[in-house]
């Protein structure tokens, strides 16, 4: 099968390194559990900051954020490669910014997931992921942003929500844990 993931909080924990990070540059101790109630994608509102400031800040921050040791979830790393093992075709579609592409790409290899060069998109905004979803003929796909989420509704792929305190009202089938975690 042609199995698509998103990177991003779907195989790599990276709102949580995030905040993190952000408690150490402001000189904060946010209490972790307040990140794990958040019902947005975005962090900031925890450190006091509106989404002008947090939108600044997170973008001063991001290459610290993408390319310092973001730990991938427990179990996706191994996840991916087992699918790989089986036959599957491995394809990840990310939005991450077109300048951080290509690094992106050596860093996921570095982690231990299985790339191929040209089965790995990115630099496209949440609302064009769909397109090339469909235009891969992907079988599966895992995603964790409602808004992304929201395009692939009537689509016939097996949509999985990669379950975050902020997608619980999204209505695909849930992955809690990714050890262990079986197709259909
Ligand atoms: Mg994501």
């Amino acid at each position: 099968m042609n199995i698509g993931f998103d990177i991003d909080d779907t195989l790599i924990n990276l709102r949580e390194h995030a905040f993190h990070i952000y408690n150490t540059k402001l000189g904060k101790q946010v209490d972790i559990a307040l990140f794990h109630q958040l019902k947005r994608v975005e962090i900031h509102e925890l450190f006091g900051l509106n989404d002008e400031q947090g939108h600044h800040l997170w973008n001063s921050l991001v290459e610290e954020i993408y390319f310092s040791d973001c730990p991938a979830f427990e179990g996706a790393i191994e996840f991916v490669n087992r699918l790989e093992r089986e036959g599957h075709a491995i394809f990840y579609i990310t939005s991450r910014p077109k300048q951080y592409c290509q690094k992106t790409r050596n860093w996921l290899k570095e982690k231990g997931f299985p790339v191929v060069d040209r089965q790995f998109y990115c630099g496209m905004k949440d609302h064009e992921k769909v397109e090339i979803i469909k235009k891969l003929e992907l079988d599966v796909y895992f995603d964790d942003k409602p808004a992304v989420l929201e395009t692939l509704k009537s689509s016939n792929i097996h949509v999985y929500v990669k379950n975050q305190s902020y997608n619980e009202q999204v209505l695909f089938p849930r992955v809690y844990e990714w050890n262990n975690f079986q197709l259909f």
